[in-house]
């Protein structure tokens, strides 16, 4: 969490900071907090030695005798046996957990390198309403000297490995960093793959697509009013993932500061939808996994090997789809399979890229046979072939717009776990292009997005009255559009078994899970990187 600036909030997290809030509410007002009632004074000191190698902050203190006594409160329980506790060859005290007496023993030798005096303090834990008073030993003070300068060394070293089937990691609030299960699965490790990754993330994504509209925040809502004053019912920021703006519509800077803050990520879209823009927090610092990707993408073998198992999986769910939705050409499918499996065996990006092409084309060509409304039903041509900028019929209309979501979607999983989403190992690099989000999100294109236009036109949830349909272009009308990303969303949200791990999860969680496991095969912890295939 600290070294790769990796962090996920759990709901032991975000009590632990609904606490701290509180408590600083009261310091502000000058209310005293349960850990004052017995004497502590309420402030928010920071203190630093460069000596210790430490910085810190401290919530409470208490004046007694000529000497400073930190006061840290805690959400959990004390230990329930007062036993000795054998840590690094350390013996602690068995009235408070080890971890806690040393962040108190370090705030301690904060206050005496800055002057004060400082030889107990005391530890509460709210779940048992336990006061613990915790004596500064020499054996505490060396054991928090050795933890400060492990701590030290952890920056350098490699990430540790996962825990196997350890009971903490249900609790754990990195657990969907760390996907310990998972990890150790694949590289093969045995061990039962345990469901503790939630299958889906119950953040929503709000779009607003109504030029005029302002958005703003009120406490920790976020305010939508439309051009015309109408004020819509907050929606709480702690709910979102994402915020979609498209057109002409206008966010405070307080509203993007509350977002930020709470790691929602803003993207701005054109009017038809086409990707102008993403602003993201900046959660991650996660410097070691950049200097792995422009190390390791900028290796002809690596960047072959990456792109191989990319387009073999996107051939594959191509073909997939086919198949699912009854295309009878058998002869379209097993060129495809061919195709696949050369593409496993591609000497070069370059003849790499003529298998991927040559997939494409025949896919594209066999798209129409997957869809019910056809030419001689409406009288005009639903789809010919693939084209864009600008697209000229409807299919490919619903398509490139259905790009975009996907490559904003892919662009924030790649800056969540700190890639540079510009640089790639496939895809040419320009300037304003996602390399490394087109790379990935290949395999899922057919998944999620020619599987959302499928769905839509047989449907009828989008029809021909829903497009504009000019000489040289099509474009979605309002209603059209509002039903794609209502249809794009419900995909997102929806479960499926993943193949490999044969758990029930969401396609968002699914492609975010795909970004974590290529940072794990890059910092080394896994083997292999095999993008998603379903069956
Ligand atoms: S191994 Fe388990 S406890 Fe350790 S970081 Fe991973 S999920 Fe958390």
């Amino acid at each position: 969490m600290h070294v790769q600036g990796l962090f996920e909030e759990s709901a032991d997290t975000v009590e632990g900071s609904h606490q701290h809030e509180r408590a600083e509410q009261r310091r502000r007002k000058g209310e005293m907090a349960p850990a004052e009632l017995w004497g502590a004074a309420p402030l928010s000191l920071h203190l630093g030695d460069e000596t210790l190698g430490l910085t810190g902050k401290l919530d409470s203190l208490v004046h007694e005798d000529g000497c400073w006594i930190p006061v840290e409160g805690k959400h959990s329980a004390s230990p329930s046996a007062d036993t000795v506790f054998q840590t690094d060859g350390f013996q602690l005290s068995g009235a408070a957990w080890p971890n806690d007496q040393i962040q108190l023993c370090a705030q301690g030798l904060l206050l005496r390198s800055n002057g004060y005096a400082s030889h107990y303090g005391y530890l509460y834990y709210r779940k048992n309403k336990a006061k613990i008073r915790i004596d500064f030993t020499d054996e505490l003070v060396n054991a928090t000297l050795y933890f400060i300068q492990k701590a030290q060394q952890l920056e350098q070293a490699e990430m540790p490995k996962p825990l196997i089937e350890s009971n903490k990691c249900f609790r754990c609030s990195l657990n969907y960093v760390c996907l310990p299960d998972e990890t150790n699965y694949l590289t093969g490790v045995a061990t039962p793959i345990r469901r503790i990754v939630p299958s889906r993330s119950d953040g929503g994504v709000v779009y607003v697509a109504e030029a005029g509209t302002k958005l703003g925040v009120h406490g920790e809502s976020l305010i939508v009013t439309s051009k015309e004053g109408v004020r819509f019912d907050p929606l709480p920021i702690k709910d979102l993932v994402h915020v979609c703006l498209m057109g002409s519509v206008q966010p405070s800077t307080q509203l993007m500061h509350v977002l930020f803050h709470a790691g929602v990520t803003v993207s701005y879209l054109s009017t038809h939808g086409r990707l102008v823009g993403i602003a993201s927090p900046l959660t991650t610092k996660n410097v070691h996994l950049r200097k792995q990707q422009f190390m390791k993408f900028q290796h002809p073998d690596v960047a072959l090997r990456l792109a191989r198992f990319v387009i073999h999986a996107k051939i594959a769910n191509q073909r997939t789809l086919l198949r699912r939705n009854g295309v009878p050409a058998t002869a379209v499918l097993k060129e495809l399979m061919a195709l696949r499996k050369k593409s496993e065996q591609a000497a070069s990006l370059d003849t790499l890229r003529g298998y991927e092409g040559a997939a494409g084309r025949l896919f594209m060509s066999s798209f129409s046979g997957m869809l019910k409304w056809n030419e001689t039903e409406s009288g005009l041509a639903i789809m010919n072939g693939r084209n864009r900028r600008p697209p000229k019929d409807p299919v490919n209309a619903l398509l490139s717009f259905g790009y975009s979501l996907l490559t904003r979607d892919v662009v924030s999983a790649c800056a969540a776990v700190g890639f540079d989403p510009m640089f790639g190992f496939f895809h040419m690099m320009e300037p304003g292009r996602p390399a490394l989000a087109l790379d990935l999100m290949e395999p899922y294109r057919p998944l999620i997005v020619d599987s959302v236009v499928i769905r839509v036109l047989n449907t009828k949830e989008i029809g021909i009255e829903d497009f504009y349909w000019g000489p040289d272009s099509c474009q979605l009308k309002k209603n059209g559009r509002l039903a794609f990303l209502n249809a794009y969303e419900r995909r997102m949200h929806e479960e499926f078994v993943h193949p490999i791990f044969g758990y029930k999860i969401s396609y968002r969680r699914a492609l975010d899970m795909e970004a974590r496991m290529l940072a794990r095969h890059l910092e080394g912890d896994l083997p292999e990187y095999r993008p998603l295939t379903t069956r």
